[in-house]
């Protein structure tokens, strides 16, 4: 397998203070992360980085062997598909409209859908399960749905890489699941490569195989999930005290802070 992300001595800041502090890492075609952390250790903005939505930073940073920087943004578009925590729409799209924005990214200056694009997107929508939402207001629809949504259109524009910044914080434990499960199946079925910010390390460890733990702008922990989850690592990362259990699934372990 290719690495597909390589971050060398990443450092970056909004302001003079920097939130990444340098970062070097890799992570393989096909790999599926989870990146932990507390509030403001710099997930999202790692996240965004990956993305190509922030610039301004020093060290490097190469998607598929070449910097990010010389990626012109369309070109990235199609290959890397970003979900965020909510979506609002200012404008009542329609949950089948909002799909079809994903493939904008592979549209030659055409302005009209071709049947290609409506493949695309009915082939995403078929995988979310959101077909019979397509004519329905995205805006009316509830948060898991929404985000089902979302995901379909990131789909749509056939992505190498799907990066998910907290994608199921809003949803219940069911439509957490359901979202993950789907995004699992596009990892093992297509070899896609998953790249999802949580807080919930539980969720994190049924569905990672690599855990990347944060804290102030650095990973203090980089593993599989089953070697990150240590009473010691979970005080490090969290300031808390838990107990590590193994699932009786046989899918790795779950903790329970009890301080
Ligand atoms: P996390 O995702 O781990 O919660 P973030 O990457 O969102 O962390 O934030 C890391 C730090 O950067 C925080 O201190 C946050 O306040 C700051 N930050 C995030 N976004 C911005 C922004 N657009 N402008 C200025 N500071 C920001």
């Amino acid at each position: 397998m290719s690495c597909i992300f390589h971050l060398n001595n990443l450092v970056f800041g909004y302001t003079s203070t920097p939130v990444l502090r340098n970062i070097s890492t890799e992570i393989t075609a096909g790999e599926f992360v989870a990146l932990v952390g507390p509030n403001g250790a710099g997930k999202s903005t790692l996240l965004k980085v990956l993305a190509g939505l922030v610039r301004g930073y020093s060290g490097s940073v190469e998607f598929s062997g070449k910097s990010l920087s010389r990626w012109n943004s369309r070109e990235l578009a199609r290959r890397i598909a970003f979900v965020p925590q909510e979506t609002h729409m200012v404008f009542p799209f329609t949950a089948g409209e909002i799909v079809m924005m994903g493939r904008l990214p592979h549209r030659a200056g055409a302005v009209f859908d071709n049947p290609r694009d409506a493949e695309w997107a009915g082939e995403a929508m078929a995988l979310t399960d959101t077909a019979a939402l397509a004519s329905k207001v995205f805006n009316h629809l509830s948060g898991g749905e929404r985000q089902r949504v979302v995901l379909a259109s990131a789909l749509a524009q056939d992505p190498q890489v799907l990066l998910l910044d907290e994608p199921t914080v809003y949803l219940d434990l069911k439509h957490q699941m359901q979202f993950y499960d789907i995004v699992e199946r596009l990892n093992a079925e297509r070899g896609m490569t998953i790249i999802s910010v949580t807080h919930d390390v539980n969720l994190a460890a049924r569905y990672a195989r690599r855990m990347m733990a944060m804290r102030a702008g650095s990973f203090i922990a980089d593993g599989p999930p089953g070697e990150v989850l240590t009473p010691q690592h979970l005080y490090d990362i969290f300031e808390i005290t838990a107990a590590v259990f193994q699932r009786p699934d046989g899918r790795g372990s779950y903790i329970i802070p009890t301080a």
